[in-house]
């Protein structure tokens, strides 16, 4: 039998792409596929783990099939190891045939309005990454002794932010929300949550499961403006263009929220649209006290979409903390070229472009290939476009040879610079401690959120 050729892949990055990327690579017969990932954090999974709200776990049991790659043979996991820090890109390029990037998008875009840096004024995704207990946002302080907040945006992130406000102590107990969230939360003088969106209810971009369970919540009655969700001609139009179930059914369960009566639970969480905030006005203090918001009406973009025009109805309203959930933003890559306009690397099908031309072995997969959208699910096909680049560069022998292709080697390194770097059987014991933690008080876990805990863990 002919010796099949080895394949040294290096995959950057450990959330959802990354293992969509390796799983099919260590499942090929005609190469010996190895597989090295490769991880700031010191545990893996990127946004399921650090993303996906603590009250949805389902979404996150797609850990188990993760896990179940992790533990192919071929695989090994370099956790708080940082490419560019710990390790070079070019250091990589000269021990796999493979590079990967899976870093997905690190920050949040910008409004782009007067006062937009106030003090009150946060990115969602700085909450979202301190709720999940990151270890690089633990430390941020969130003022939730105020009465108002507004969540800016309707996307499945700023519906996440403004249920989670929204949750009572008790519905939060049963997750796995970081302790201090979990503390600071359920002394949150919150009462009044308001979702913010700049056009109508049939270009929102939150999806109809998770628009349909803030109907649900059990401290906070909901409330529609019913001018808010009455359709326009263009998306009455739009609507039956569609001709999307699920999209009538998220106009429907809109339409009923807006005939509701409060209750009287103690919170209420207001969904508006077609506002755009404009301004944030200041207290005494630098904090925001309101925002200014234009009324919109809606525009044919003459791309078959729909845009936000403002009218000259405008109007206050007072809140005190304010989280901009408009969207992830990819970061630029040392040594790699960069779109700053999509805040996305430039590819052909996953191969890295630079200057016109495919850099050889280096590729990208996910939320920095395509730009951040899409549930978990969508980044199967992606990641299974770029590996399908990668097989095809190698069957034409257009993958760079490494110079130094020992697998030791590599390990060897990470170990020089980074004597702290977890590896996959540390990462078992640190998942092992936090489940064993939760079991103890009915939570599925209890999480490390420092590294000092994530390293004790990884020793018990
Ligand atoms: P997103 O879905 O792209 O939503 C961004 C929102 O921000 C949209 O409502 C957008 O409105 C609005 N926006 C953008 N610029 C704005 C501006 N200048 N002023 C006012 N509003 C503005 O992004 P995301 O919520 O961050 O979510 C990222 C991805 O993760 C999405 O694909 C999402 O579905 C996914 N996700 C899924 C789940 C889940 O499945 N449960 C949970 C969280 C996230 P326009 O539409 O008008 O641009």
């Amino acid at each position: 039998m002919p010796a099949v050729a080895s394949l040294r892949v290096a995959i950057v990055g450990s959330g959802p792409a990354a293992f969509f990327t390796a799983e099919p690579l260590l499942g090929r017969t005609d190469y010996a596929v190895t597989v090295d990932m490769f991880e700031r954090l010191p545990a893996p999974f990127g946004l399921v783990r650090f993303g996906v709200a603590p009250d949805h776990q389902k979404i996150k049991s797609v850990t188990r099939s993760f896990d179940k790659v992790a533990r192919r043979p071929g695989f090994r996991f370099f956790g708080n190891v940082d490419v560019g820090t710990h390790v070079t890109l070019d250091e990589l390029r000269r021990h796999y045939h493979v590079v990967c990037f899976a870093t997905g998008a690190q920050t949040d875009r910008r409004l782009g309005i007067p006062g937009e840096d106030l003090a009150r004024s946060h990115p969602a995704t700085e909450f979202v990454a301190w709720y999940n207990g990151h270890p690089d946002f633990r430390d941020i302080v969130f003022d939730l002794s105020v009465k108002r907040v507004a969540v800016i945006g309707v996307g499945n992130v700023a519906v996440d932010v403004a249920r989670i406000l929204s949750r009572t102590p008790a519905e939060l107990a049963c997750t796995d929300i970081a302790d201090y969230a979990e503390a600071a939360l359920a002394a949150s003088g919150i009462r009044e949550v308001y979702l913010l969106g700049r056009r109508g209810p049939v270009q929102a971009a939150f999806t109809t499961p998770e628009v349909r369970e803030l109907g649900e919540l059990a401290g906070a009655d909901v409330v529609v403006p019913a001018e808010d969700v009455a359709l326009d001609p263009l998306s009455r139009a739009a609507l039956a263009a569609a001709d999307d179930r699920a999209l009538e059914k998220k106009v429907e369960v809109l339409q009923e929220f807006s005939t509701r009566q409060r209750s009287g639970k103690p919170r209420t969480l207001t969904l508006r649209f077609l506002v755009s905030p404009v301004e944030m006005r200041a207290d005494d203090a630098g904090g925001v006290r309101a925002l200014r918001l234009v009324r919109n009406r809606l525009e044919d973009d003459g791309r078959g979409g729909t845009r936000a025009v403002p009218t000259d109805r405008t109007e206050e309203l007072p809140v005190d903390l304010v989280f901009r959930s408009v969207g992830y933003r990819g970061t630029p890559i040392p040594g790699l070229p960069f779109d700053e306009r999509a805040g996305t690397v430039p590819h052909d099908r996953g191969r890295v472009v630079a200057g016109g031309a495919p850099m050889p072995g280096v590729y990208v997969s996910g939320w920095i290939k395509r730009g951040p959208s899409g549930v978990i699910g969508t980044n199967k096909p992606d990641a299974a476009e770029t590996v399908e680049s990668i097989l095809a560069d190698a069957a034409a022998g257009r993958l760079p040879t490494p110079s130094s292709p020992e697998a030791e080697a590599i390990a060897r390194l990470v170990r020089t610079r980074q004597p702290q770097a977890v590896g996959y059987d540390d990462w078992l014991r640190i998942d092992a401690a936090e489940v064993t933690r939760g079991a103890a008080c009915g939570r599925p876990r209890v999480k490390c959120t420092t590294l000092v805990e994530y390293l004790a863990a990884a020793r018990t």
